[in-house]
C-alpha cells in the first residue's frame, strides 16, 4: 500500500512532544508541558476540540482568528473536495485563472472605496506588500506605526511591531517610527518632517484588544491625506466579520487606503491573505508592462486558497454570522460584566462583536491583593496567565492572554458560537474569579507554580 495518512496519524499519535522537541521549536513543548497544556489533541467541530482521552474542548481562541466559521466547516470542506476533483489547471503562472478573478470580485463587493486585490498567503504577506504599495504609490519611505501595534514577524512587518520582545535579536530593522496608538498629535508632529508615506494601525489592536478611539481613523486619515499620505488599516485580525461588521474600521465611519485581510479568509483550512487598495495605488506599483511581475508571490492566487476564501464569504452570509458575532459578543459582554460588579479583579471588559479584551486590576480586598502583588512582583502581566491557565485545565477553555507584560486577556470565538458556548464559558469564568479571590483557593498553588517558572526562566 502506498502512502495512507490516516494510518501514519494513526501509527505515530502520541510522539507529538517528542518530534517536535527532536525536530522543530523545542521550546514550545517545554512551554506547554509547563503550564499544563500539553495534550494530544484528536478531532475538532464547530467551536470544540477533542484530545486522545476523549475530553472535549471549548476554542475561544479560534486559532488566533482563523476559524470564524468554526472548525471542519462542512460547506468549505466538501468546496475543497470538489476544487480537488476538478484537476484544475492551477497555477500555471502565465494564464489569467478564474478563481483569483473571482475572490478579488467577491471582496471588493464588501469593501466600498477599494478597487484592486492582491492575493497571498498569509497576515504578514498582506502587511508586506501594503508597506511597499505605500511607499511606491507615496514616493515616500517612512511608516507610521502604533504601539502594541502587531503585523506579523516577517522584516518589513516585524519593523512596524509595536513589542520590543518581539524585535530584541533581529537588529537592524527598517527605520520607521513608533507613535501612541489613538494620539493625533504625534502622527501631525512626524508629518511634519514630509517623509511619511503612511500610518499603519489596527483598528482595534490584537494586543491587548485597544480600541481605537472615536474619530481616531477618520482625523488620521484626514492628516495623511493633506501631507500626501495614506492610511492602511491591518484588518487581518479584526475583519472578516470578527467584530460584526466586516471591517472593524467600518465603526469609524473612514475609507482607508490601503485594507489587509488574511485569517478567517482561509475558512480554517489553507493560508491566504490579501491586501486591498485603491486603483490610484495599484497603477503606481504596477505602472507599466516592466513591472508586471514587481510584487508577486508563487502560491498567490492558488485554487485551493481561493475556493476556500469563496466559500467562506458565502458561509458568512448564508449563516448570518456578522449578526450573530454582534449578538453573542453582546450577551458575553454582558455577562461579563455582571461578574465583573461582583469582583474587584476586574478593571475593564472592551472590544467589538467577538473581539473581546478582560483587563484586570490590583483589587482593593485585602486577601486578593496579596495573590495580585506576588504574580505581578515576579512579572508583569502574570495575573492573567492565573486565569488563563485554570480556564484550561479545569474547564477546558481555552483563551489567551492578550500579550506580554498585560495583565488582560483575550476572547476570540468562532463567530457561530451560541447560547451553549456562552453560557459554558460564562460559568467557568465566574468560577475561575471568584477563586482568584481566595486567598487559599488553587489560585495560590498555580500562583506558585507560575512565579517559580518566571523567576526561572
Ligand atoms: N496583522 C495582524 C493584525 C495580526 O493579528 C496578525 C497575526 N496575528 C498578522 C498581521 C500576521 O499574520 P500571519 O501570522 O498570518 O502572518
Amino acid at each position: 500500500m502506498g502512502f495512507d495518512i490516516r494510518a501514519l496519524i494513526e501509527a505515530r499519535r502520541g510522539e507529538n512532544a517528542a518530534l517536535h522537541t527532536a525536530h522543530v521549536n523545542a521550546q514550545v513543548p517545554r512551554m506547554l508541558g509547563a503550564i499544563g497544556f500539553d495534550r494530544v489533541l484528536t478531532t475538532a467541530n464547530g467551536a470544540w476540540y477533542d484530545d486522545a482521552e476523549g475530553n472535549r474542548y471549548l476554542d475561544f481562541l479560534s486559532g488566533f482568528g482563523v476559524f470564524a466559521l468554526g472548525r471542519n466547516h462542512p460547506v468549505v470542506r466538501r468546496a475543497l473536495q470538489d476544487v480537488l476533483d476538478a484537476d484544475l489547471a492551477d497555477m500555471v503562472q502565465f494564464d489569467l485563472p478564474l478563481l483569483p478573478g473571482l475572490l478579488a470580485e467577491q471582496l471588493l463587493a464588501r469593501a466600498p472605496g477599494m478597487d484592486r486585490v492582491y492575493l497571498c498567503n498569509s497576515g504578514s504577506e498582506a502587511v508586506e506588500a501594503a508597506l511597499k504599495f505605500a511607499r511606491c504609490a507615496t514616493g515616500k519611505p517612512r511608516i507610521l506605526y502604533c504601539d502594541h501595534a502587531y503585523h506579523g514577524l516577517t522584516a518589513g512587518a516585524l519593523s512596524v511591531n509595536g513589542a520590543d520582545e518581539f524585535r530584541q535579536g533581529f537588529a537592524p530593522l527598517l527605520p520607521d517610527t513608533r507613535i501612541p496608538f489613538g494620539d493625533l498629535d504625534s502622527i501631525e508632529r512626524e508629518l511634519r518632517a514630509g517623509d511619511v508615506a503612511a500610518l499603519l494601525v489596527e483598528p482595534i489592536q490584537g494586543k491587548g484588544v485597544n480600541v481605537a478611539p472615536p474619530g481616531y481613523l477618520h482625523e488620521a486619515q484626514r492628516m495623511l491625506h493633506a501631507n500626501g499620505a495614506l492610511l492602511i488599516a491591518d484588518e487581518v485580525q479584526s475583519g472578516i466579520g470578527r467584530t460584526g461588521k466586516f471591517f472593524a474600521h467600518s465603526y469609524d465611519d473612514v475609507s482607508p487606503d490601503i485594507i489587509t485581510v488574511a485569517k478567517a479568509l482561509s475558512g480554517g483550512y489553507v493560508p491566504i491573505g490579501a491586501t486591498l487598495a485603491r486603483k490610484g495605488i495599484f497603477e503606481k506599483v504596477y505602472s507599466s508592462l516592466d513591472r508586471v511581475f514587481v510584487h508577486a508571490s508563487t502560491f498567490a492566487g492558488n485554487a485551493l486558497a481561493m475556493t476556500a476564501g469563496l466559500a467562506t464569504l458565502a458561509v458568512l452570509d448564508d449563516e448570518d454570522l456578522m449578526a450573530n458575532a454582534e449578538r453573542r459578543g453582546q450577551e458575553l459582554t454582558d455577562g461579563l460584566r455582571r461578574i465583573a460588579a461582583g469582583n474587584d479583579l476586574i478593571r475593564d471588559i472592551r472590544g467589538r462583536g467577538l473581539m473581546i479584551g478582560i483587563e484586570f486590576g490590583r483589587p482593593s480586598s485585602l486577601a486578593a491583593r496579596g495573590v495580585w502583588t506576588m504574580l505581578n512582583t515576579a512579572r508583569k502581566g502574570l495575573f492573567a496567565q492565573l486565569v488563563v491557565v485554570p480556564l484550561y485545565n479545569r474547564h477546558r477553555i481555552l483563551t489567551q492572554v492578550a500579550g506580554d507584560h498585560m495583565a488582560v486577556i483575550k476572547l476570540l470565538p468562532p463567530l457561530m458560537i451560541g447560547d451553549e458556548e456562552v453560557e459554558t464559558f460564562l460559568t467557568a469564568f465566574d468560577a475561575v474569579m471568584a477563586d482568584a479571590m481566595r486567598p487559599n483557593g488553587l489560585a495560590v498553588d498555580f500562583g506558585r507554580t507560575l512565579v517559580k517558572q518566571a523567576l526561572g526562566r
